[in-house]
């Protein structure tokens, strides 16, 4: 008999599941049905003895201390600042846009923050409550940039438009009037030094912790003898989808290694126009390995369909109406709880889920 089933052992999942077996000694089974722990963060050595991540690319940056002190009881990290750049008709530009894009892009140098903000402000478009994702970025950096960086790259990453999509999905684009050319403007920006597999193998290493591989949650009922359920699946599919599958957004990738030492110039490089897929990204530029060889991804996003992983929820209105019935279920259930990225079917980040598990576990034994 366990004090606690756990479904699903990424972030969320294991998060919870060292918490109750190392702060509050529970008794927890935790089950995921892959063959491997680790979620989305799954990382891995391929046979050229790459680290690479096998769900495209998972870059760690916080600002919260909890998380990053949490963590570091599990590892040492790589300091590393993101450096993601987008290539638009055949040039490379800093990404999010910055002092350096603006100059490059409308051939212009700009030197003071103000002159840079003043630019902007010329090619911003008036609208005073931006009604979707188009409207937004317009309102924000103009038409130019819009078309150029924005237009197709959400096209291709959603298949919708971006006037069919919710404002709040451009609104915290950033924008940078100096020459800043980090991806996130977090505090802490790293990378587990000893891979994020690793790193769950760490957190998951206590006697009073049982871990099953290869088994469906749905395919166990009745076998698995528990107190409390922990839910961190697809909230759609615990309910045998009875409103309705909840919409989502999918990826294939395509590994790849190659016979020299570097093939780009930096971790991630953007695709808004060109190819089907939307980035590339180059490991060992995150990771710091230093090998002859080296591999990269190609992700594309595609329609979600069964046999497919649900990667994204599809910020919709059709979409919100549909989840609040799961949601208003959900919270009918007595000893289940639900929580991580599918399971509340909203787009965290890591740091995100972990502060969200870490939270759980003090209201579960505050009680
Ligand atoms: C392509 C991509 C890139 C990302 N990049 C970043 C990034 O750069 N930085 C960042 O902070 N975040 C990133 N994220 C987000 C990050 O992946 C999530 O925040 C995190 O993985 C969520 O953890 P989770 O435990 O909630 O979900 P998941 O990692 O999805 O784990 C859920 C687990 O539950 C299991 N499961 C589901 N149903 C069942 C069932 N019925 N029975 C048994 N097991 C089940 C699944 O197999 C899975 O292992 C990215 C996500 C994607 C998709």
């Amino acid at each position: 008999m366990y004090d606690y089933l756990i479904v699903g052992a990424g972030f969320s999942g294991v998060v919870l599941a060292e918490r109750l077996a190392n702060g509050a000694k529970k008794k927890v089974c935790i089950i995921d049905k892959r063959n491997h722990i680790a979620g989305n963060a799954y990382d891995y050595y391929n046979n050229d003895n790459i680290l690479v991540h096998k769900f495209g690319p998972h870059w760690f940056h916080t600002n919260n201390d909890e998380v990053f002190n949490y963590l570091s009881n599990f590892t040492e990290w790589i300091e590393h600042q993101h450096i993601i750049k987008s290539k638009v008709n055949g040039k490379l530009y800093d990404f999010p846009i910055n002092k350096n894009t603006i100059n490059s892009f409308f051939n212009v140098s700009l030197t003071k923050e103000e002159e840079v903000k003043d630019f902007i402000d010329s090619k911003k478009e008036f609208i005073k409550n931006p009604k979707n994702a188009e409207e937004m970025v317009l309102s924000l950096l103009g038409k130019e940039l819009y078309e150029s960086f924005y237009l197709n790259y959400t096209i291709k990453q959603w298949n919708i438009h971006p006037k069919e999509l919710a404002p709040s999905i451009t609104a915290r684009i950033p924008i940078r009037f100096n020459n800043n050319n980090s991806y996130f403007n977090d505090k802490y920006q790293v990378m587990p030094k000893i891979g994020y597999t690793k790193l769950f193998e760490r957190m998951l290493y206590n006697k009073n912790i049982t871990l099953l591989l290869n088994t469906d949650f749905k395919e166990t009922f009745g076998t698995i003898k528990y107190n409390k359920l922990i839910y961190t699946g697809a909230i759609d599919e615990f309910f045998d989808n009875c409103f309705g599958e909840l919409p989502y957004r999918s990826l294939k990738f395509e590994h790849e290694t190659i016979d020299k030492e570097y093939f780009q110039e930096c971790q991630q490089i953007n695709f808004p126009n060109d190819y089907s897929y939307t980035r590339i990204v180059e490991w060992k530029h995150a990771t710091g390995q230093k090998l002859n060889k080296t591999s990269i991804l190609k992700e594309y996003p595609v329609e979600y369909q069964k046999g497919l992983e649900k990667f994204y929820p599809i910020p919709m209105a059709e979409s919100n109406e549909r989840l609040n019935k799961y949601l208003v279920k959900a919270k009918q259930i007595n000893n289940v709880i639900f929580c991580g990225r599918l399971a509340e079917y909203k787009y965290y980040n890591m740091d995100q889920v972990i502060a969200r598990s870490l939270k759980l576990f003090k209201d579960l034994t505050s009680k």
